[in-house]
Formats: C-alpha cells, structure tokens, sequence
C-alpha cells in the first residue's frame, strides 16, 4: 500500500476473481460457458464498425437497449447496461445503499455483495441460509432493508420461485429488491415480469454466462424508469461512456439470437443433468442446482485436496476456502467432453 491510499480504503478487502490461465486446461472454475458467441456477434464486428472508433460510443447505448428491452417486452427506458452486471450491481448498491444506507444478502452468496457494501459504507446483513444452502424467504418478508439476492444463488445454485420473489419483493415497498439473474437462463422461473408490477424491483442479468461473452463485458438491469433515471444519473457521474462500441454493438446482435442460444442453453442444462447423475453414482452429494454450475461434495477426500489433484490433470474447478462451504466444490458445465473428462478423473482420484 502506498501512502497515498485514502483512510476510506486501507481496509478494503477486494473481491478475489477466478484465476484466467494461458495453458491449455480444462477450465470450469469461472462459469464461463464452453461454447462460442452467436455468429451473428462475428458479423457486426466489421470493418467499417472499427474504423468509427474514433469517435465515443454512444453514452446512452439507444442499439443495446432497444434491443434488450424486445427481448422482455418492456421499454428502453427501463433498461440499464454496465460493463458486466457487476458494473449494474455497483451502481445500484451505490444508489440506493451508499453512505450509511441498510442492505441484506444471504451469508453464502456472491462474494462482491460484501465488497460492494464495504466500498460504498453500507450497513450490511448477511442472513444465513437453511442447513440445507436454501434461503428462508421468511427472514426477507417485511425486512424493512435493502435487499440483494442471487436467484439462482451462487454458489449452491438452488433457485428460488416466482411466487417467493413476489412475496419478498411485495412486502418491501419502501425498499429495492435487486435479484440477481446472472444464471437464471439455466433455470426458468425470472421475476423479470414483476418489474411492471413493482416499482422497487431491478432484476439484473448478464452476457457473461448464458450468452458466452464474459470478455465483452456486458450486463444489465430492468427497472421501473424512475429506478434505470437514477442508475442514468450515476452513471453520468461517474462514466458516461461505460460500454465501448464494440461491446455495443456485439451484444446487440447476440441477444436477439434466441435460436443459438437456446439450443446452447440447453445443452448445459442437458451436460449439468448428466453431471449431477454421474456425481452421485460416485456417492457425491450435489445441490439441485438450476445454474451453469454444480455444488457438490464427497466424504472421500477433502473439497481442497480434490480440486488440487484435479488441478494436476489439468482440470480447473472453485474451492471457496470459507466456513460453512470449505468441504462443497463448484464445478462450472462445460461441453459433454469435459464433463466427461472430469467424471472419469474424479472417479480415478476418489477411488484410487
Ligand atoms: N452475479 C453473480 C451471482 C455472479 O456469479 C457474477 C459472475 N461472477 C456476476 C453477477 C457478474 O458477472 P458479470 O460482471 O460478468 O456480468
């Protein structure tokens, strides 16, 4: 630390990222997806669109959101993009939590949630989840505080359903329910809907995962006007211009190809089934997750000694060295061949 660093921040502890590697691994520590972007994200990076990049994108992103808001019915002006929806996330937690403000999250969740209520001082809960990784949506009814959720949470996977989110979101009219949809492709039930019935609702959602573009750097949030007005307002001071042209116009294209992505979408979900069956021949026990990813664990060896032996052959999962989850992995689904790949190198390590 230098001695230039503000008090505000010596005490900081950043959100640590999966590792990105060079080598040639098999690689399902991140969540990425296996597949490549739609084509149709190859055909608009033309020429004729580098060449323009002289000039600033557009700050208010007309294209991107034109598009988003055709895909869930609603207007452009209740559409917000950031670079990543960590980039949403941070805006909104800033928002409506900054400065003293009073927000909740389940203890077992997504590690920027801390770091984001830590950065921008905000009075953070974190409420512990059921034995069974499952949130009790009875402590979230009436909360009378913030609220940020990843639905389906991250990293057990288990999803909640429509009518709980409701009962949450409804219950707290005097305060922002933000659910986080990041994985919600692999699941079905978003609360994408309620957005037109409640005016504290923001869903987020990202390119990252579902659409295969977690380096363009894209996600976005859909709220009542008055909400994305607000989130607009921060943006205009703090970055303007926080999707480049590229990103833009990348995925613009990539989210009006449904085709593409629904038969990608399903082969995850199909390769996360075979997964979970394969797993618990070889006495695992898996979370029924509705994610891009499984949470399992063995009493035949430690979660860490499993992901460094696997590590040795090449294949890269998530430990989370944390209590209450320090003995659970979390393996991204990637194509049938790693999958396959990983079941049988497990079954070699776990029964050697
Ligand atoms: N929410 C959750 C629950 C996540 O796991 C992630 C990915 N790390 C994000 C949001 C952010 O993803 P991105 O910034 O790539 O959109």
């Amino acid at each position: 630390m230098s001695r230039f660093l503000s008090k505000n921040y010596e005490k900081l502890v950043p959100y640590t990222p999966g590792e990105q590697v060079n080598e040639k691994v098999i690689k399902l520590n991140t969540n990425e997806s296996p597949f490549p972007p739609s084509p149709k994200v190859k055909e608009v990076l033309s020429e004729a669109v580098i060449d323009k990049l002289n000039l600033y994108s557009d700050p208010e992103l007309k294209e991107l959101r034109k598009a988003i808001a055709e895909q869930f019915d609603v207007t452009p002006d209740m559409v917000f993009c950031g670079n990543g929806s960590d980039d949403v996330l941070a805006f909104a937690i800033m928002g409506f939590c900054g400065n003293g403000g009073k927000l909740c999250c389940p203890e077992i969740s997504y590690g920027f949630y801390p770091v984001y209520a830590d950065i921008f001082g905000v009075e953070l809960e974190q409420i512990p989840l059921k034995d069974d990784f499952s949130i009790d949506i009875n402590d979230y009814i009436g909360k009378g505080k913030n609220i940020v959720i990843a639905n389906p949470n991250a990293p057990t996977g288990l999803a909640l359903s429509f009518e709980d989110v409701e009962k949450i979101v409804s219950s707290n009219p005097d305060n922002i329910v933000i659910m986080d949809e990041a994985y919600m492709a692999f699941c079905g039930e978003s609360c994408m809907e309620l957005v037109k019935k409640y005016g504290n609702l923001l869903v987020t959602r990202t390119f990252s995962k579902s659409h295969s573009l977690a380096g363009l750097r894209v996600g976005f949030g859909i709220a009542s006007k008055e909400i994305i007005d607000d989130l607009n307002k921060l943006k205009y001071s703090f970055n303007p211009y926080n999707l480049n042209t590229l990103s833009i116009k990348a995925a613009a294209a990539a989210i009006a190809d449904n085709e593409y992505y629904d038969d990608k979408i399903a082969q995850i979900v199909k390769n996360r089934e075979y997964t979970v069956t394969e797993l618990k021949k070889l006495g695992f026990k898996c979370t029924d997750s509705k994610a891009n990813f499984v949470f399992v664990s063995t009493d035949k060896i430690s979660a860490a000694a499993l992901a460094a032996e696997l590590r040795k052959k090449g294949i890269l999962i998530r430990y989370f060295n944390k209590a209450k989850i320090d003995n659970y992995l979390r393996i991204t689904i990637g194509s049938i061949e790693e999958m396959q790949t990983l079941v049988a190198a497990i079954k070699e390590i776990t029964e050697a």
